[in-house]
């Protein structure tokens, strides 16, 4: 096959200051939860964006001196010249691909921690603009910054430039945006001083033209000054000859940096989910960009079509498709559309499932794309895997998440695969949920896995099959997967997670209830110690249909754990929008009658009643795996069986997210044929730490 004439567009290069990006295909700084501390797992992690075709490559935030410290989130360094080897590692993997390799340095000003380093924080005017932000609380609060400490800044900044350079990489970053150093100087209501850097646009801009100034005069022969910057709290404020003050500042800076990188200046804003967000969300931030500077312009917006992506060039929005997600779900998308196999692109879905890897500050993993993270580690690929026998045959039973990615990858390896599915569609819980408000684009789990499916002659699908293990045992196969699932329960724990007795009602649902059609009379209490989406996701279809809905929940915020994916504020917007009502820190202690009893997390006698004519409880899942046991508990069928393997995937394993199932599926594909008295954890590569530090 090859490339659609309509794409041919996002192949040309594009020449970047010093520096020609092969393609217009950008994968835009972004957080890795690797840091200095993985130097390989992150240059593979890299590398494997370069060998799928992006043109740019760039690192995650990357501190220019200790005065920066955003432990215990994993950001990477290159503080003296000890930190260059570690990135000349993945300067190498990118550029073995023909691509450039960028960094993104980073000073955070008042905007970060220094935790672990506990030095004083310094900004513009000594207002730390994070510190009251839940969760990234911080106690200390920042001195303002004197003259000397600007000569340093800037300093440093061109020390690390200078690092940057001889690391090999190709483009090195100036980050005014996102609350961080230089940006605070921007903004009017940060910078409150009365020298040179304060006051008029054109002095709180200084700062930001003296760093790229000075890093073009040191490196500025080979690589080229990208400048990332913040359009949208700006966009508020009212310019002195332009509509807004990020007009005003692209323009005075115009030509100034090689490239604008341009994003918004909060990450839970630039990282909002397909629940809340389309695909290019951001373009009012961006799209003036470009008549104000003759220079490349990057920004970002989940773009996962490649129309999308040519109308953003040829609207003059973007001159290069930056891309941070897009990438992590589908490393070879640029190849892929290259090649005219744009069908085969695995689509993000929008679940920020990365993000919480982040926010763990571990290897980010993607529910799209189960070899995410263990690129170096495992020698994963997320195109190429390791054939086998055509003639051993392999029956998967249960076609969700974990049973399609299983099937796919032992198709790609050449197994004999026949995959059996109860229900008449494919897709399990990924087709179920994906018609949860919001979740649509989650059904991409699926679609990508049977559109692949289908080009297999060595893979057999047969929906609205229910097999027994008496069919199961009759197959004859050699491998046997269990993939049936998980359900939801009506079980309520307590306080230590122990289950306490049931309220014996009968207006009693699960999530599966509603999500087969079940129709709960109103008033509804949805009590979720869950605390993923789908509480607040069932609130939601409820209140559409005009039910008078109260969500419960024991944390102290509905959804609490959507702090780690980004989505805790949208989904309490979207709440009060609806008119749902809340009870955070109440268990449910009671039901029946028309009335649930909630008590107080913290004071036993603190009870209140509330009229509920149903409840719908979304805490606990418990594994589909009675097929499995069945197989299992009589050894004699087994025996008859002689199957090589017997194994459950998924959920039938253990319940968690899509993004388990899938890993799950993946794993069982590459291990179905290792030796069985080999512990495959010890295949497994862990980062050691350097020994040999003075
Ligand atoms: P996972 O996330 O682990 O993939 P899902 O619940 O999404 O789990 O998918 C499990 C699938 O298994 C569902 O589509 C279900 O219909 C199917 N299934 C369950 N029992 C059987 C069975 N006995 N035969 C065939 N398919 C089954
Ligand atoms: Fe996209 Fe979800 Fe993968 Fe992140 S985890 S890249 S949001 S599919």
């Amino acid at each position: 096959m090859s490339r659609n004439p309509r794409y041919d567009i996002l192949f040309e290069p594009v020449k970047i200051g010093p520096v020609t990006a092969p393609n217009r295909f950008y994968c835009t700084p972004h957080a890795l939860g690797t840091g200095n501390q993985m130097p390989n797992t992150r240059a593979a992690m890299r590398e494997v964006r370069a060998e799928g075709g992006w043109g740019v490559v760039n690192t995650g935030y990357c501190s220019i001196h200790p005065s920066s410290d955003d432990a215990p989130l994993p950001y990477c360094r290159l503080w003296n010249d000890d930190d260059i080897a570690v990135h000349e590692l993945m300067v190498d993997a990118v550029h073995r691909h023909g691509s450039l390799a960028g960094v993104e340095l980073w000073h955070g000003g008042g905007g970060t921690g220094n935790k672990m380093t506990r030095m004083p924080l310094m900004s513009v005017s000594g207002i730390s603009s994070n510190s009251t932000y839940p969760g990234w609380i911080n106690l200390a609060r920042s001195r303002p910054m004197d003259k000397q400490d600007i000569r340093e800044f800037r300093q440093w900044h061109v020390d690390a430039a200078v690092r940057a350079k001889s690391a090999g990489f190709d483009i090195v970053y100036v980050y005014a945006g996102m609350n961080f150093g230089p940006y605070q100087f921007l903004l009017p209501w940060l910078n409150e001083r009365s020298d040179e850097y304060g006051g008029s646009l054109a002095n709180r801009v200084r700062l930001t033209r003296e760093i790229i100034e000075d890093m073009k005069a040191a490196v500025g022969d080979s690589c080229a000054i990208a400048l990332r910057f913040s359009t949208d709290e700006l966009l508020n404020v009212p310019g002195e000859n332009l509509p807004s003050e990020a007009h005003e500042i692209i323009s005075t800076l115009s030509d100034v940096p090689d490239l604008w990188d341009l994003k918004s200046s909060d990450w839970v804003v630039e990282t909002t989910s397909a629940r809340f967000a389309e695909q290019g969300a951001q373009e009012p931030w961006v799209s003036f960009a470009k008549s104000l500077t003759s220079k490349p312009v990057v920004g970002v917006g989940r773009f996962t079509s490649p129309d999308v992506m040519v109308s953003q060039i040829k609207r003059g929005v973007l001159d290069l498709v930056g891309a941070a997600r897009p990438s992590i779900a589908d490393p070879f998308l640029p190849n892929k559309i290259n090649a005219g196999r744009e069908d085969e692109i695995r689509e993000c879905i929008g679940c920020n499932i990365c993000v919480s890897g982040y926010h763990d500050s571990v290897p980010i993993r993607c529910t799209q794309n189960p070899t995410m993270g263990e690129e170096w580690r495992r020698d994963w690929h997320p195109e190429r895997i390791p054939s086998g026998d055509p003639a051993t045959s392999v029956l998967i039973v249960g076609a969700g998440p974990a049973g399609l990615e299983c099937a796919r990858a032992l198709g790609q390896r050449g197994f004999a695969v026949t995959l059996a599915e109860a229900r008449g569609e494919l897709g399990g819980r990924a087709s179920i949920e994906s018609s949860l408000p919001g979740l649509a684009s989650w059904a991409r789990v699926r679609d990508y896995r049977s559109n692949l499916l289908q080009t297999m002659g060595n893979v057999d699908i047969y929906p609205g099959n229910k097999l027994s293990s008496a069919d199961i045992i009759d197959f004859n196969c050699d491998h046997a997967v269990i993939a049936t699932g998980a359900k939801w329960t009506r079980e309520i724990l307590s306080e230590r997670g122990i289950p306490v007795a049931g309220f014996g009602a009968e207006a009693i649902f699960t999530p599966d209830d509603i999500l087969a059609g079940a129709v709960p009379e109103g008033p509804v209490l949805i009590y979720d110690f869950d605390h993923y989406y789908m509480g607040a996701c069932i609130a939601e279809l409820l209140a559409a249909r005009g039910c008078e809905v109260t969500i419960a929940t024991p944390a102290n915020a509905i959804s609490a754990w959507t702090f780690m994916n980004n989505d805790l504020g949208n989904i309490r917007r979207r709440i009060i929008d609806l008119g749902i009502a809340t009870e955070i820190d109440h268990r449910l202690t009671g039901f029946g009658d028309g009335v649930a009893e909630l008590t107080s997390v913290y004071r036993d006698t603190d009870r209140k009643n509330l009229t509920a004519a149903s409840l719908v409880v979304v805490g606990v899942r418990k594994s589909c795996d009675d097929l499995f046991e069945d197989l299992q508990s009589n050894a004699d069928r087994l025996a008859d069986a002689s199957f090589l393997s017997l194994r459950k995937i998924g959920d039938c394993r253990v319940p968690g997210t899509i993004a388990h199932a899938v890993y799950s599926g993946h794993e069982w594909a590459r291990l179905i044929d290792a030796d069985k008295n080999e512990d495959p954890a010890n295949a497994i590569k862990w980062e050691r730490p350097n020994l040999d530090n003075p």
